[in-house]
């Protein structure tokens, strides 16, 4: 199967009749694709991320300008299939050792024979089976699949391989991290919510001639080893381009030779595989990389590399907002260049003031264990990006109390429990789980009239500040009541329970980022990281 010219991505119509595509049909116009039809959740991230990737590598616009002209409408589908067609040798997807085969080790003959559900990045090892931990597959459910599927499988795992042992290495961004991507909210097709994550040329992830390289597609050489006197692989030993084809894993699927149904897709396949080789010690990824699809933690000293952000315990929540769509400086978390890229190069070219919105998804690992899933959307903004910085100010302001009266709450409700609560143990982060989600609704609510207001005044609107201390105010009362007075009798002290309250409102409003909320007439300047 070559993956540029056989269609087999699974895809959706506009008249909702289901599909395979070769790539270059997300450009036909006639009953366009209007979404993608993976068989699973990563896979669906990991095929965005693929197509975004071809784009990027054959079609980077120059500029702005013609980013919106094929924004507004694609190019002819014949004229992008010629463009991919370029790229046609690396994309096979089985080939004889010493031949190219897509994300697969050039020259690997001997190693490990794995089942094929062992590409799958939730595949219990042997240590979880051991304990019983394979909760999302259980061992044995997935022994064969379509070309298609293994496609599939393999761009999700290198791209968000976690770390598999002595020598299995991680992905370029780490192991799972969090995938950014900006899609139109409303009616769209499927070349919108692709075109919108392509960058303009001044990022330099484009290339000036054949982009048929192993600097960009790493399969086409024998793989840069990290052995014992092998080496690592920084940003200056290949092409940018590479961050969106890395090779982490050396992996050579077996040659297919069963029929039947996938296991995974549940199509009929001609052929099915159901198993690879694999070896340890492939690319070993380090250094300062920046993954244009992936929000990162910069070093405010500017020392460490950045550290991409990942899926976390918890999940995500509007507290991460500014991070993943602007940026956070209480934290350093800094929204993916795809994101910033909004502002900077194409906000001229789009309708001021439009909501976007932004799907992040991405693995929460423990290691190598996968814990679960994310997969949230966010609200992003079309602004000039002066009015981004004032928006990016204002938000703070109303962050910065959020993010000091949870810790303040989650204290007062174990004084209002326990005599000496320093001692008494117990993970009571469900707290706070609860506190940023009942606050959730209003903070967008606030961000929607901050955005109007944005566009006019240069002072936070004192409706907004005034509403959203009130908000918290009633937040914390309302948790602090239900927890700490939901307890067994004979553990219940009333008197513990009403100095803790007064605590926990006396504090919140001696807060500075509460009183700054307070002030009339504040200036957005005084705005304080507290
Ligand atoms: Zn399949």
């Amino acid at each position: 199967m070559n993956l540029i010219h056989d269609p087999w991505i699974p895809a959706l119509r506009q008249d909702g009749s289901y599909c395979r595509i070769a790539p270059w049909q997300i450009a036909e116009t006639d009953n366009p694709v209007v979404e993608l039809a993976a068989p699973r959740a990563d896979f669906q991230g990991g095929l965005y991320q693929f197509l975004i990737g071809l784009l990027q590598c054959v079609c980077a616009p120059e500029d702005g300008e013609a980013w919106a002209e094929w924004y507004q409408s694609p190019p002819d589908a014949a004229t992008l299939a010629q463009q991919f067609s370029v790229l046609a040798t690396a994309f096979e997807l089985t080939s004889e050792a010493g031949r190219p085969a897509f994300l697969q080790d050039l020259t690997l003959e001997d190693g490990e024979q794995k089942d094929i559900a062992g590409l799958l990045i939730e595949a219990p090892g042997g240590k979880t089976l051991k304990d019983n931990l394979d909760f999302f597959i259980k061992g044995g459910r997935v022994n064969a699949i379509c070309p298609a599927c293994a496609a599939q499988a393999l761009f999700t795992l290198h791209t968000n391989a976690p770390s598999g042992g002595v020598g299995h290495r991680v992905g370029l961004r780490g192991g799972g991290p969090l995938t950014t991507l900006l899609q139109p909210v409303g009616q769209h097709t499927l070349w919108h919510a692709l075109w919108l994550n392509v960058l303009e040329q001044r990022h330099d992830l484009y290339c000036h001639d054949n982009p048929l390289t192993a600097a960009i597609f790493p399969w086409l050489t024998p793989t840069r080893l990290s052995d014992k006197g092998g080496q690592s692989t920084l940003p200056g030993d290949v092409h940018p381009l590479q961050m969106y084809w890395g090779m982490p894993r050396r992996i050579r699927l077996q040659p297919a030779s069963t029929e039947g149904r996938c296991d995974l897709c549940g199509d009929h396949s001609d052929t099915l595989v159901s198993h690879y080789l694999t070896r340890n010690y492939g690319t070993n990824y380090e250094g300062p990389w920046r993954h244009p699809l992936t929000p990162y933690r910069l070093d405010k000293k500017n020392e460490a590399p950045p550290l991409s952000l990942k899926g976390q315990k918890g999940g995500l929540s509007y507290r991460h907002w500014l991070g993943l769509t602007i940026e956070d400086k209480d934290n350093g978390d800094t929204a993916a260049s795809v994101v910033q890229s909004l502002v900077q190069d194409k906000e001229m070219y789009l309708d001021s003031g439009v909501q976007m919105q932004l799907w992040c998804f991405g693995y929460d690992m423990d290691n190598m264990k996968a814990r679960c899933w994310y997969d949230h959307t966010l609200p992003v903004f079309v602004l000039p990006a002066a009015q981004i910085t004032a928006l990016q100010r204002w938000v703070e302001a109303l962050l910065m109390p959020a993010k000091e009266a949870s810790p303040l709450l989650r204290k007062a409700i174990r004084e209002a429990w326990y005599r000496s609560p320093e001692n008494a143990g117990g993970d009571v982060s469900f707290i706070d789980t609860e506190f940023w989600q009942t606050t959730e609704n209003r903070f967008y609510q606030s961000v929607q009239q901050l955005v109007i207001a944005v566009q006019s005044q240069e002072r936070l609107p004192a409706d907004v500040a005034t509403s959203w201390w009130k908000t918290l105010q009633h937040t914390l009362e309302q948790l602090f009541d239900q927890y700490a007075l939901h307890t067994r009798v004979e553990d219940l002290d009333l008197r513990r329970v009403i100095t803790a309250r007064a605590y926990l409102l006396g504090k919140f409003h001696s807060l500075k980022t509460v009183k700054a909320l307070k002030s009339d007439n504040q200036r957005t300047q005084e705005v304080t990281h507290g």
